[in-house]
């Protein structure tokens, strides 16, 4: 997939508008691309975990995996996502059952999904009012969009379904509150 690697590689300008997502801070990288930065874990600065044999640093969000190595070296900006591994997501996880760091509970999802399927940059859109966000990964060539949508009746709570844009259909049949109004998104959505 042409992702526009231009677009991916450009300055990042850090979006001061937050109040559709107050907790979900974004960096914008193309006129509707973005992806997540993580917050900065103060209280984490100088320490050390480990998962597994892997040594974690979750200030910088370092590992000493193959992966984290790698992905660090092209995700060079700020808080971005994307450095992320498996072992950060683990941790991180981990350390926020026990109160130890804040995380929402989309940048979770966000994370979960990275570190499942690598890296993914987010198209930002509002249906009826209300955020959804499309997930791409960067590496994949593959017709599964994620789509990140609120949950009816829940604020602030989203919910990651999948939704394949060639066979135009949702992963087992999950569908977002307002599917209707996104799949006519999703259908002239064209990354
Ligand atoms: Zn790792």
């Amino acid at each position: 997939m042409i992702l526009k690697s231009k677009a991916i590689s450009a300055k990042f300008d850090i979006i001061n508008d937050l109040r559709v997502i107050p907790i979900l801070k974004t960096l914008k990288l193309h006129d509707n691309i973005y992806i997540c930065a993580l917050p900065e874990f103060n209280n984490l600065k100088g320490k050390s975990f480990y998962y597994y044999n892997n040594k974690i640093d979750l200030y910088n969000l370092k590992c000493s995996c193959e992966i984290s190595k790698e992905r660090y070296s092209q995700y060079k900006d700020y808080r971005d996502i994307r450095k992320t591994c498996a072992h950060i997501y683990k941790k991180l996880l981990s350390l926020k059952n026990e109160k130890r760091v804040e995380l929402d509970n989309l940048t979770l999802l966000l994370l979960e999904t990275q570190s499942k399927y690598g890296p993914e940059v987010l198209f930002r859109y509002s249906v009826k009012q209300k955020e959804v966000l499309f997930g791409v990964n960067e590496i994949a060539n593959s017709s599964w969009i994620n789509v990140y949508s609120q949950v009816k009746n829940e604020e602030g709570i989203f919910f990651r379904y999948s939704y394949n844009s060639s066979e135009k259909r949702w992963r087992s049949s999950l569908r977002p509150d307002n599917s209707t109004e996104i799949e006519e998104q999703l259908n002239s959505f064209n990354c």
